[in-house]
């Protein structure tokens, strides 16, 4: 059978592993780090048929300018002169419109409610990572954004998806765990939750099992090719001979195409987040609390809060005591019976999600190297969107029809 390895161990790489490894095909991860607080771990665990609207969509480009002067805004742009960025920037501008929302809904949603499938039967098999489906409250203070919160939930369910307008009592009612005070929310009941950092534990056991080679702390420095296919990986650890290659090694994947004479456009949206453990009033159902986009998970006894969105480099690893600020003022306005506190920073995880400027995730074979497959730039979706991606990597290496239409991600 052929071999495939996967350059990139977080929750893209392990789940193509997971797929690829079950359709018989003989499979190695590569990772650079100890694969076990990546973005992969600490992320806020939803997952999201709810979220059909690209980060490009009209109007995201004046809001963005505006939270620009904010220091606590959960929106930023690191300005750099540097082409990569300007890159991205003239390419964000360029898809930030109706024509291409319209395009990416169907194909989000079809995407996304294929991996809760796929999640589900895993969580059949065995639950240790707390998969749960109480779906996603957008919980808001202002008429403003009830406005663009109503335009999004009627759009969501013009695509199907099952959708609760609440008052701010109907709120209290459903939310039973702390008080909220809020204007209003929308239920989005198609969504659901599970603890990543016990998802990726899991993860690994079934990639032991199903016999896929998991080389961490091993860097891919660069590829040999023979004519117009990758031959052979080069490693920190040596060098691996392969027949197919899939790329998923997110925030790092242009690096690495660019070894490989192709130029994408991905750049990390550095997000931080916080577990509080044994919390007495604390949220029980997954919500965002939008004005300040900030994400709240139930994990089993412990609550996860994450947030903002700093488009940087990778190298870029400060904790942004400011933004931290701004996540926790945030919670305290929702939710005044919790009182957090500002964590500590050795408490605080970041981490840099995938961003492309389209907004969409590239799950795609390359056109020239005829043995490399692209599985990256998932954005603030990587854990929503990661077994059915890993589903579609395995039919496009095998040849077979994919499960869902992948035009809408392409490079
Ligand atoms: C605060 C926050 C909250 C989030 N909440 C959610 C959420 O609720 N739901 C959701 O769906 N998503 C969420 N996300 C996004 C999600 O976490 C990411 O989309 C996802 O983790 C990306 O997975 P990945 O496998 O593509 O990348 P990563 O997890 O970054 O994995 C890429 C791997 O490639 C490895 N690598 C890089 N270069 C090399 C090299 N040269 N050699 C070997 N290995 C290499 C890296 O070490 C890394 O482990 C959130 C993100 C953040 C920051």
């Amino acid at each position: 059978m052929k071999r495939v390895s996967i350059v990139g161990g977080g929750i893209i790489g392990l789940c193509s592993a997971y797929y690829l490894a079950k359709e018989g095909y003989e499979v190695t991860v590569f990772d650079q780090s100890e694969m076990n607080d990546g973005c992969s771990y600490g992320n806020a665990g939803m997952i999201v048929p709810s979220h059909i609207i690209p980060l490009a969509q009209p109007g995201m480009i004046a809001q963005g300018m505006k939270w620009m002067f904010d220091s606590q805004s959960p929106f930023y742009v690191k300005p750099r002169l540097n082409a990569d960025l300007i890159k991205w920037g003239l390419q964000f501008y360029k898809h930030a419109n109706e024509k291409h929302v319209e395009n990416c809904m169907p194909a989000l949603r079809d995407l996304s409610l294929l991996s809760k499938e796929l999640y589900q039967d895993f969580a059949k098999e065995n639950d240790s990572f707390f998969y749960k489906e109480k779906g996603l409250l957008m919980l808001y203070k202002t008429d403003k954004v009830a406005n663009e919160m109503f335009h999004e939930a009627k759009e969501a369910e013009r695509l199907g998806l099952e959708v609760d307008y609440l008052t701010r009592e109907e709120v209290s009612r459903l939310e039973k765990g702390t008080i909220t005070d809020v204007l209003g929310g929308i239920h989005y009941k198609s969504d659901a939750h599970l603890y990543p950092q016990r998802f990726m534990e899991f993860i690994k056991k079934e990639l032991q099992h199903l016999q896929v080679e998991i080389y961490s702390s091993t860097s891919v420095k660069d590829f040999v090719f023979d004519q117009n296919k990758i031959s052979k990986i080069i490693t920190s650890r040596g060098t691996f001979a392969t027949d197919e290659v899939v790329l998923a090694a997110g925030s790092w994947s242009p690096t690495l195409a660019k070894k490989l004479r192709i130029s994408i456009s991905i750049l990390p949206g550095k997000g931080y987040s916080f577990t509080l453990k044994d919390e007495n009033h604390k949220p029980s159902i997954p919500s965002i609390l939008c004005e300040g986009k900030v994400a709240v998970t139930p994990m089993n006894n412990d609550i996860r809060f994450g947030g903002t969105m700093e488009i940087t480099h990778t190298n870029d690893t400060k904790i942004n005591q400011n933004r931290l600020q701004g996540i926790v003022n945030t919670i305290n306005e929702f939710y005044p019976e919790m009182e957090v506190e500002m964590p500590k920073v050795e408490d605080t995880w970041y981490g840099f999600r995938p961003c492309t400027p389209s907004g969409m995730p590239i799950i795609t074979k390359d056109k020239k190297v005829v043995n490399l497959t692209f599985a990256t730039g998932h954005a603030m979706m990587g854990l929503s969107l990661a077994p059915a991606t890993g589903k579609i990597i395995t039919e496009i290496i095998s040849g077979k029809t994919t499960s869902v239409d992948t035009k809408m991600f392409q490079i």
